[in-house]
């Protein structure tokens, strides 16, 4: 990404949330300067433009914040992968494990046809568990994942890895 170090300096890390022992990456101090949220969203949609995605899928929740703007951009459709009892429809659903404890996510079983193109967007990837299960929705949908995009990335967590045979971007690394 251009100009790194200028977001770089607008990420807030909060120590001992959300529990001892942990720095959390708090982006919303980023996404509210003007400028910040502008870099971060021309750099993936410079990346993401004229690839031929069809939709792009955001995590709940702040995956959502990028994921619609993303899509908006490269003229691709937005899908939302919730909290389990979100979606009114008829879902598909996996089961992960989380950097704090244990969740599932679902997506709608219609959000796209066979052999669409897939951007996932979250804002962070950690241990890789919650973009796997991501990975995993969209292939129970017999879609194809394009990438995976995240806006920070904890090396040390090796998500890298747990996603290996897939394309991971990371803007910032950690
Ligand atoms: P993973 O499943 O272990 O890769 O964790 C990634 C998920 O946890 C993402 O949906 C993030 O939003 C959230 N997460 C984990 N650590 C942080 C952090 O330091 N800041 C913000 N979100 C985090």
């Amino acid at each position: 990404i251009e100009e790194k170090e200028k977001i770089e300096k607008l990420i807030r890390s909060v120590e001992d949330f959300p529990e001892k022992g942990v720095i959390f990456r708090d982006i919303t101090t980023a996404l509210k300067d003007k400028e910040g949220l502008k870099i971060i969203i021309k750099d993936f949609t410079d990346r993401y433009k004229n690839k031929g995605i069809d939709y792009v899928v955001g995590a709940d929740a702040r995956g959502f914040i990028f994921g619609a703007a993303i899509a908006y951009n490269i003229g691709a459709g937005f899908v939302p992968a919730r909290k389990p009892g979100k979606l009114p429809a008829e879902v598909e659903s996996v089961e992960y494990s989380l950097e704090y404890g244990k969740n599932s996510i679902e997506i709608h079983k219609d959000a796209f046809e066979k052999n669409s193109k897939i951007l996932i967007v979250d804002d962070l990837l950690a241990t890789g568990g919650t973009a796997k299960a991501m990975v995993q929705l969209v292939e129970k949908l017999e879609a194809e994942v394009y990438e995976l995009a995240f806006m920070i990335e904890l090396s040390d967590l090796k998500g890298r890895e747990f996603l290996k045979g897939y394309e991971v971007y990371s803007q910032l690394k950690y």
